[in-house]
């Protein structure tokens, strides 16, 4: 199927004049930049774990499919359950067992042995639990009265047929597979995965499983953005590490941009005379230097190159990951079909004490342990150790601040960002 068109040179651009852009004002912006980026694609419901709904579902069938039987007992018609004393009624010849429907006719006084799941036999619209019942030779005895009804389950009471089960722009998930399944839902239109490539920057930078000779680092963001990638269920291809080149990196850019929807790329995204990334896209008139007024986070570049967004992550691992998650996931959403995505956040107290000054949005690296929110110990944005310490986010406003322990802070688990 068509895919969209791409995105056009100035779509990321920030108001002229802008300084240092707050957190919301860059995610608005983001938001109504970004648009669905993908083509789509026919697939089989159970196939389609973790894919983006391409229309609205609606059932196929109704589920449950019949009136049938949420217990094993006796099926009964309700006329014979008003007395508020003992009941008996005689047993019928033969079973209603699920798969096996009872092809006879319950009329009133009789009853007829039923299993659970088992298709309610023509003339019963009632259960009587087994456990409350006593037969003796072909008589089942309990107490009335029983509610009509009572220990079924009917016809559609889950999903009618044509019921809207699932809408459109929704990540697949294990229930909706089986929501899908037992509507009779056999072939769905979900968006195609958006590929996203990727390769770091930076003449100190190697891969691992070799030694570092001296002035290197092994590469972290890389591993790191890949695996997130995956997890957000993106087709990733590694284009690797490149060097401080500008050839080098315009001629990946170039290679990366007609495989791919997107490019993330780490490092060099500064004005320094070594950060090639913004160099090569100022030249092509499409380059955003997102100076946004976060912690972690430095300048983020957002640009166009040859339609394709490029997301142009800080180098130090920390930043590059914040980034990623705060930044770069909703925009991504909306790129494979998705809506944008605000993060689940939850309020609770701290278990720290902090002043912060007035100008930045922090995203402090944080678990929650016994209901109270730790912070890491340094907020360096080259720990990476704070990265795999930490669950979450705790996310202070703007405005200067003085948090005591105690006192509700803002947590956001990564786990938001993983959907
Ligand atoms: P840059 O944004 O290129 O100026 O890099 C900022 C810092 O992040 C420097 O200390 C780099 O060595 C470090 N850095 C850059 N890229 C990576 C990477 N892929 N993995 C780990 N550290 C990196
Ligand atoms: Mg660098």
């Amino acid at each position: 199927m068509k895919k969209p068109p791409p995105l056009t040179n100035d779509c990321f651009a920030l108001p002229q004049g802008t300084n240092w852009t707050p957190v919301d004002e860059a995610l608005e912006h983001l938001k109504s930049a970004s648009k669905c980026l993908v083509g789509k694609q026919q697939l089989c419901p159970v196939d389609a774990i973790g894919r983006v709904l391409a229309t609205n579902i609606h059932a196929g069938s109704s589920s449950p499919p019949y009136l049938n039987s949420a217990v094993d007992g006796y099926a009964v018609n309700s006329r014979d359950l008003k007395k508020s004393d003992l009941i008996s009624l005689v047993i019928l010849p033969g079973r209603a067992a699920a798969g096996h429907p009872y092809s006879g006719k319950i009329k009133e006084g009789e009853a007829l042995t039923i299993y659970t799941g088992a298709k309610m036999p023509i003339g019963a619209d009632t259960v009587v639990i087994k456990e409350d019942t006593v037969s003796e030779k072909n008589k089942v005895k309990f107490y009335g009265p029983i509610k009509a009804g009572s220990n079924t389950r009917d016809l559609g009471e889950d999903v009618e047929e044509n019921a809207l089960i699932l809408q459109k722009g929704k990540r697949v998930t294990p229930g909706d597979i089986a929501l899908m399944v037992s509507t009779g839902v056999s072939s769905i239109t979900v968006y195609s995965k958006l590929k996203v490539g990727i390769f770091s920057t930076g003449d100190e930078v190697i891969n691992s499983g070799i030694k570092l000779a001296d002035g290197q680092v092994f590469d972290s963001n890389r591993p790191l953005l890949l695996s997130l990638l995956v997890q957000w269920g993106f087709d990733v291809i590694d284009f690797g590490i490149l060097r401080d080149n500008r050839k080098d990196i315009e001629s990946t850019l170039e290679q990366t941009s007609k495989k791919v929807d997107v490019i993330i790329t780490s490092g060099g995204a500064s004005a320094g005379q070594e950060d090639y990334m913004s160099a090569i896209l100022t030249q092509n008139d499409s380059l955003s230097v997102w100076r946004i007024a976060v912690k972690p986070g430095r300048p983020l570049i957002l640009a166009v190159y040859n339609g394709k967004p490029v997301f142009g992550l800080p180098g130090n691992p920390v930043a590059a990951g914040t980034c990623a998650m705060v930044f770069a996931k909703p925009a991504l959403n909306v790129f494979s079909g998705r809506n944008w995505l605000e993060p689940l956040s939850f309020e609770l107290p701290a278990n720290f004490a902090k002043s912060k000054k007035a100008g930045r949005r922090e995203f402090l690296r944080a678990r929650v342990r016994n209901g109270k929110v730790d912070i890491f110990k340094s907020e360096g944005s080259g720990r990476i150790s704070g990265l795999s310490w930490a669950e979450g986010f705790v996310d202070l406003p703007e405005h200067e601040l003085s948090i005591t322990p105690g006192e509700n802070v803002k947590f956001i688990p990564f786990s938001s960002y993983m959907d």
